[in-house]
């Protein structure tokens, strides 16, 4: 199948994306690695007037590490599993990480998007709730940061 028309958007900074969610807000779908949202869109499971693309925010897809590990919405999950910071402080991630999808669909996929997602079989989202993970989100002029139980209370 293919998806319903769409208006195709993509931003180059944070403040671009937020101002494009501010301005249109529930009508827009945030695309990341695209390996669910793909799937939805050609199925017609949803129908978003506009796709705000993600991927050219380099920003998001860093890793930083010190007292605690910060992973941005973009990192890949595959750049994940390469990380030394994730395998030497987030022991529980870096176990799961082989086991999510294949070569493939870890190119592209990434951990903000599956959290996002929040499918209930999700490696991540389990490995979230199990661990002392916080998920930082923003909206245009706030943003909070909230513990794992109130991340998916929040989303469901
Ligand atoms: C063949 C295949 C096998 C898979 N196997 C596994 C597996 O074994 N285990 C597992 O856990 N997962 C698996 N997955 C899911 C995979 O991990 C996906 O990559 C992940 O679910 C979505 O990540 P994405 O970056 O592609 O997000 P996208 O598909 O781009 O987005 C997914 C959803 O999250 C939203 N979203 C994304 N980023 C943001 C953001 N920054 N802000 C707000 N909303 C956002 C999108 O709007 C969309 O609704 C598999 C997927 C495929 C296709």
């Amino acid at each position: 199948m293919k998806p319903a028309a769409f208006k195709y958007v993509r931003a180059d900074s944070i403040e671009e994306a937020l101002s494009v969610l501010a301005k249109y807000g529930e009508d827009v779908r945030v695309m990341a690695g695209g390996q669910s949202l793909g799937a939805l869109l050609n199925m017609r499971i949803v129908t978003p007037p506009i796709v705000l693309d993600i991927n050219r925010i380099f920003v998001l897809s860093q890793i930083e590490s010190g007292r605690t590990v910060m992973t941005g919405a973009m990192v890949r999950q595959a750049d994940a599993l390469s990380s030394g910071a994730i395998r030497r402080d987030v022991g529980l991630l870096a176990q799961a990480l082989p086991h999510v999808g294949h070569y493939q669909t870890r190119n592209r996929g990434t951990l903000g998007g599956s959290v996002a997602h929040a499918d209930p079989s999700a490696k991540f989202r389990s490995c979230l709730q199990r661990s002392a993970a916080k998920s930082s989100c923003a909206r245009s002029g706030m943003s909070a940061e909230l513990r794992r139980s109130n991340f998916f209370g929040r989303l469901s």
